[in-house]
């Protein structure tokens, strides 16, 4: 039988490797994003954010005598640099990359939900304020993408009008 420290953990493992592929979405848009400052800046900050969830996470995992792991972070991570080229956001990959941005988004605020739920199981009461921080910061990102949908397309139709005529 695995303990309920243990599940959580593994959890605080996921969520990690899961912070780190944000990272790395977030440090590509911030290098590719230059014709859509709004969407560049939220996402200069949400990288900020994002370095601090790393940190937290690995903060919980040290009080339980944890680290992350290296295999998962790598196996995420990997993917999210081969998709990157250091050129400007070209035709509709603005919008795509936006999408993806909202659709992480809500899997990270699901995933520190279950973390939360998994803290209480397990009787680490301590790793919540943390995971609550990181949860509101998710919450807020998406929000900020949801809120920004039409305003990125108005500027992409403005921007994709400019280049053809
Ligand atoms: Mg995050
Ligand atoms: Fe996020």
């Amino acid at each position: 039988m695995t303990s309920a420290i243990d599940l959580f953990i593994t959890g605080l493992k996921n969520a990690h490797a899961m912070e780190s592929q944000a990272k790395e979405m977030l440090e590509r848009q911030n290098e590719r994003l230059t014709d859509y400052p709004d969407l560049r800046n939220r996402a200069r900050e949400h990288l900020a954010e994002t370095e601090e969830q790393l940190r937290r996470l690995e903060r919980c995992l040290a009080r339980l005598d944890s680290s992350p792991s290296t295999m998962k972070d790598m196996a995420l991570s990997f993917g999210a640099n081969i998709a990157a080229m250091g050129h400007a956001m070209a035709g509709d990959e603005v919008l795509k990359n936006t999408f993806a941005s909202a659709a992480l988004e809500q899997y990270e605020i699901a995933a520190y939900r279950s973390l939360l739920t998994m803290a209480d199981q397990a009787g680490v009461t301590e790793a919540k304020a943390d995971l609550e921080l990181s949860l509101r910061e998710e919450e807020r990102m998406a929000a900020w993408l949801n809120d920004h949908v039409e305003a990125v397309t108005q500027q992409y139709l403005q921007h994709e009008q400019q280049q053809a005529a």
